[in-house]
């Protein structure tokens, strides 16, 4: 499970995230939802410790993120150790960031083989079969600059899974694509919520939200304000904020 308890996140003067405690069961899919600056990417990227919280912590699988316990303290890990952690968690931006000099497969292959997990020769077999997964199995040979938006998002997912990650974090997978390409990226994700794979995914797209989250998460000022089944928080929800986000986007 992912496990976050009390996280507090100052920038500056600025209370960011104000004591969030949520918990991720393993296989599942929870969608945050929420308005701009309500802290949705901060919490993403506290939760493999691209952020350090002033306050709270992380867990994975009950693994503490970003620290480690010394006696009854929690020290900072050194940075290899960090790096480590956060290549067992998947995450995938809103503009894919793939390495614009590689091929396809050399994207997919490149983290394998870098941490040493695989050699060259098994990184580049699973890369053949996760571009093939997300439909690209024809492209490995192509540069990035090559493909659309929506294949270019699909191969940053691949490569999110070739470490095979425990859990895969998915910031506006597709905010940044035009409308007619949105759904084949979504089609990829969906295929990764039905085969199991534990998904945390902001998302502006409310309908796939209610279609693969087993939780919705409503994010205001830093403070979760609505939690639960997309039936109860899409539906019927409780929270003035949430019904005033959802009155503007539905
Ligand atoms: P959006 O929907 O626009 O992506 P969000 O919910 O993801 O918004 P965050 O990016 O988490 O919001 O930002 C929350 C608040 O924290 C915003 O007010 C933002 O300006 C501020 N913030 C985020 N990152 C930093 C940073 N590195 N330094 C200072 N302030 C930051
Ligand atoms: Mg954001």
């Amino acid at each position: 499970a992912v496990e976050v308890h009390g996280v507090h996140k100052w920038f500056g003067g600025r209370r960011v995230l104000d004591g969030v405690s949520l918990t991720v069961a393993p296989g599942t899919v929870t969608v945050i939802l929420g308005r701009s600056g309500s802290g949705k990417s901060t919490l993403l990227r506290v939760l493999n410790h691209l952020e350090k919280p002033e306050a709270g912590h992380v867990s994975i699988g009950g693994e503490p993120i970003g620290v480690r316990r010394q006696g009854n303290r929690l020290r900072e890990l050194r940075e290899s150790a960090i790096l480590a952690q956060r290549s067992r968690i998947g995450f995938v931006f809103q503009n894919f960031n793939l390495f614009p000099h590689l091929t396809l497969l050399d994207n997919v292959a490149a983290a394998p083989v870098a941490t040493g997990r695989l050699s060259r020769q098994q990184a580049q077999t699973l890369a053949r079969e996760l571009l093939t997964r997300v439909g690209l199995g024809d492209r490995t040979g192509a540069y990035p600059r090559q493909l659309s938006g929506g294949q270019q998002q699909r191969v940053a997912i691949a490569r999110a899974l070739a470490l095979r990650p425990g859990v895969i974090l998915f910031d506006e997978p597709t905010s940044a694509l035009d409308p007619e390409l949105v759904g084949e990226v979504l089609s990829v994700i969906r295929d990764l919520a039905t085969g199991g794979t534990t998904l945390v995914i902001v998302t502006h797209e409310i309908g796939f939200a209610r279609e693969v989250a087993d939780e919705i998460v409503f994010l205001h000022e830093g403070r979760i304000v609505e939690q639960g089944p997309p039936a109860r928080v899409l539906d019927r929800p409780e929270h003035p904020r949430t019904r005033e986000f959802l009155s503007r986007v539905l």
